[in-house]
């Protein structure tokens, strides 16, 4: 049973890492009847298994690419991805939610900016503007550019006003929350804070929100008066020569000590252990970059997460390759060791739990590989 299930992260960490085609009959299959796809129609999100019978399954989000030999197929039982003619692993999708179908008072898809994540989540955002895109000087790795073309500002109103619905429909067992970065000095947190205060008076489920550091650490304490319940304050990008090349905006500018003081205030607002902090392997970095933006986050009470960079399609740098799967297997080995030294146990926490499992493969690295 270990054995099948390291198998089946090493085929996650693979996939992740190289991208898979679906053919355009296919994919409107997939889109009639299946969460799929995302980010603009260039990412899928499924669970893989080793067979139809399997109880194992991963989460797993992806990028839509010709550059790769995994290749989605379905025959009269299953969906899978096969491999050099072979079957690789089986895939299950989650079924279309109906909100996908409602448009908002303005004309707008309400799939836009609400998605069903991983696990039955529910992700919203609050604004589809970033001052960065529009001022043409977007993140290299953006996921949002293709995405947010789709629609114009904000949508906190319209999230308040389609969530009772989507509760009862999905029953999500959290809600994330992000934003592009406005151009103020919040950067988009009295947004996020106002969209979870609307959320709060239907619900209790957890709702977790994304946003860029700020220097004003007292903008922090309106997402706990919100009722935010864990935050995620990705730092990107370690080596601050790379962080300016890579995010060509005052995103790329912001030492890493504004970042700390960030992670730092929001532990102790939100508690250890709910709040953390994205890298991104593949831009550029060095192995021991990635090992130091462990450390440097949990010395300030964040906790690191690894993903690998996807070269969405519209983006910046779709252009780059991702990272091989056997350097995201090392990454992630040398990640779990630090957090082991550091005695932390990130995966089990109440709130995150599962959050954010479909786009990496840290914390099934974490349980079985190292
Ligand atoms: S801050 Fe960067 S990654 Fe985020 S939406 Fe703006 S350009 Fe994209």
């Amino acid at each position: 049973m270990r054995k099948s299930v390291m198998e089946l992260v090493r085929n996650k960490i693979e996939i992740q890492s190289r991208g898979v085609s679906v053919g355009k009959g296919l994919l409107s299959e997939m889109i009639k009847l299946f969460n799929v796809p995302w980010a603009g129609g260039t990412c899928l999100l499924f669970e893989i298994s080793a067979g139809h019978s399997s109880k194992t399954s991963l989460a797993c989000f992806t990028f839509i690419t010709d550059r790769t030999p995994f290749k989605v197929k379905r025959d009269a039982e299953e969906w899978f991805i096969e491999k050099g003619g072979r079957r690789y692993v089986t895939l299950r999708f989650s079924p279309r939610p109906e909100f996908y179908g409602l448009t908002t008072g303005r004309g707008r898809a309400v799939r836009e900016f609400i998605t069903l994540g991983e696990y039955g989540s529910v992700r919203c955002s609050v604004s589809n503007r970033c001052r960065y895109i529009e001022a043409g000087k977007g993140c290299g790795f953006c996921a949002h550019q293709a995405w947010w073309n789709e629609g114009d500002g904000d949508t906190v109103d319209e999230i308040a006003r389609e969530m009772p619905g989507i509760l009862n429909e999905v029953g999500p067992d959290r809600i994330f929350l992000n934003s592009g970065t406005a151009n103020s000095r919040d950067k988009g947190i009295l947004l996020l804070s106002e969209a979870a205060g609307k959320i709060k008076n239907n619900t209790s489920v957890p709702v977790i929100a994304g946003f860029e550091a700020v220097r004003d650490t007292g903008f922090l304490e309106t997402l706990k008066a919100g009722g935010v319940d864990a935050v995620y304050i990705n730092l990107e990008a370690f080596d601050p020569g790379l962080r300016k090349s890579v995010m060509p905006n005052a995103k790329g500018q912001i030492p890493l000590s504004q970042y700390a003081r960030n992670w730092h205030w929001c532990a102790e607002l939100f508690g250890h252990g709910n709040v953390y902090t994205t890298a991104i392997a593949g831009l550029g970095e060095s192995d021991e970059s990635l090992f130091d933006f462990a450390r440097a986050a949990l010395d300030a009470g964040a906790f690191p997460v690894l993903l690998p960079f996807t070269p969405i399609v519209g983006a910046r740098s779709a252009g780059f390759h991702p990272p091989s799967p056997a350097r995201m297997e090392h990454l992630y080995i040398g990640i779990s060791r630090i957090y082991s030294r550091y005695g932390m146990e990130p995966f089990f926490n109440d709130v995150l739990g599962r959050s954010g499992d479909a786009f990496g493969a840290l914390k099934e690295v974490h349980e079985y590989l190292s």
